[in-house]
């Protein structure tokens, strides 16, 4: 018997690759359940790059799995409720959307979504690991094929072997999903630019004032600026646009110089209201290019015994609904319960039943994050008159996520009435 009671059974001996967020949040699961797995990380350390901006995560989804892996009480030194600000607007400033604040320590009524640095949560879920759990620098490159268990090959020369499941949770471009299928993502035709303005408060006041400690999502003419309040003091700047997949290697300015980025960006957003350009105008430091990509909605694979896939890696979506970390939390939700599952199981064959259930129920809820995501994204970024032709269609969207279908017709209703008179005026 175990601990709990329960009947000990079978001890799956388990790879996940990769510890982003999905990868991390799977390892703590099974950790809770006292099930071990070794972490094979391409990077050499928790600082190796930076992780980026904020995220927020969503009741059923992120902080259902925080509360399900025992970081909540760990997770609200970090969660800012003061994040939930949000304004949708466009390059007039034209308000779309504006979502209040909340309070510190206080859920949002409406829709519980605190913010959290990705760096903050990255650390949250590695410090909640066995240090021995994760291997640094283990950069997978294939995974052989083998009937006794198939063997992972690293770029360091090292070969690793014996597992009963290998999971892939390598990100967009995972190389545990070439065994799988030889699909893969495609580039959107948008690409961004992130950047930081260090200490907002102090650089950039009237910035710092209209973010209100939240966020701002602006669109117009097919591109989007995202402006977003950082635990430091910082504001976190991504605009996107279209741009060719190479645009970086092949254009004549220095990808990497802020001010020669910034030369190109004041050109592509000239008509957009100072108070937006700011953000531009008095970031600092790096300058990161992003070509975005997508998996197609609704992919899938051919199930193959002893490895299966999660995160990004699964269903790689653009960040427009902003529900990719929510998403690969879950997963790894569903991937843990069917594991605990099998563990307790007195059939030490049956693993592979449990990787089939998970899934499936896996790619029906990503599916329709997908669906969503390429929704939002089509919405803002390739709908002509952008927000205002589309802006009911994308509250709608978001609206249905958390309500009961029978409402949705009176939703829609009210929406499209309000939106009708609200356009009237602006
Ligand atoms: C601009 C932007 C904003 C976003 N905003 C939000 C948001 O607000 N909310 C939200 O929920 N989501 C957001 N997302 C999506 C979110 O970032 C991803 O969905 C999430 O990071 C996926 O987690 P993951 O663990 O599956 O993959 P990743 O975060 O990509 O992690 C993969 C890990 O695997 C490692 N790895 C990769 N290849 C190998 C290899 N060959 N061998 C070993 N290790 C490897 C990587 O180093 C990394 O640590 C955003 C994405 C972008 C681009």
């Amino acid at each position: 018997m175990s601990q709990d009671g329960s009947k000990a059974g079978p001890v799956p001996r388990i790879a996940i690759i990769g510890a982003g967020p999905g990868g991390c949040i799977l390892a703590r699961l099974l950790h809770t359940h006292r099930i071990a797995c070794t972490v094979f990380e391409g990077e050499t350390a928790i600082d190796h790059r930076s992780q980026g901006g904020t995220l927020d995560l969503r009741a059923n989804t992120g902080l259902a799995a925080v509360k399900e892996a025992g970081l909540w009480k760990e997770f609200q030194k970090y969660a800012r409720y003061d994040g939930e600000s949000l304004l949708v607007t466009d390059k007039k400033l034209t308000t779309w959307v504006r979502r209040k604040q909340g309070k510190q320590g206080q859920q949002n009524k409406l829709q519980e979504a605190p913010e959290i640095d990705r760096t903050d949560l990255r650390k949250l879920l590695l410090e909640s690991l066995p240090k021995e759990s994760i291997r640094w620098g283990m950069k997978l490159v294939r995974v052989q094929e083998r009937d006794e268990g198939h063997a992972l090959h690293f770029a360091n020369g090292d070969v690793e072997s014996g597992f009963d499941l290998i999971v892939g949770c390598d990100g967009a471009f995972s190389k545990t999903r070439t065994l799988l299928t030889p699909d893969s993502v495609f580039y959107t035709g948008l690409a961004d630019w992130t950047m930081q303005v260090p200490n907002a408060k102090v650089t950039a006041p009237n910035l710092d004032k209209l973010v209100n400690r939240g966020s701002i999502l602006a669109y117009s003419d097919g591109r989007s600026m995202a402006i977003q309040q950082l635990s430091s003091g910082n504001i976190w700047v991504s605009t996107s646009g279209p741009y060719t997949e190479d645009y970086a290697s092949t254009c004549d300015l220095d990808s990497k110089d802020l001010e020669s980025v910034k030369v190109l960006l004041r050109e592509d957003f000239r008509d957009w209201r100072p108070e937006l350009l700011e953000a531009i105008d008095k970031a600092e430091g790096d300058v990161m290019w992003r070509p975005l990509y997508m998996l197609p909605v609704g992919f899938t694979w051919p199930h193959k015994k002893g490895v299966t896939l999660l995160g990004d890696a699964a269903h790689l979506m653009t960040p427009f609904s902003g529900i990719g970390v929510n998403t690969a939390f879950y997963d790894a939700m569903l991937l843990a319960e069917q594991i605990v599952s099998f563990s307790k199981s007195a059939r030490p064959d049956c693993l592979d039943e449990h990787i089939v259930a998970y899934e499936k129920k896996m790619f029906e809820h990503a599916h329709k994050a997908q669906k969503h995501t390429e929704g939002s994204m089509n919405d803002m970024l390739f709908t002509p008159g952008a927000p205002r032709t589309s802006i009911e269609s994308w509250i709608l969207r978001h609206m249905k996520e958390g309500t009961p279908a029978w409402s949705h017709p009176f939703l829609t209703a009210v929406v499209y009435a309000g939106f009708w008179v609200y356009k009237l005026f602006v």
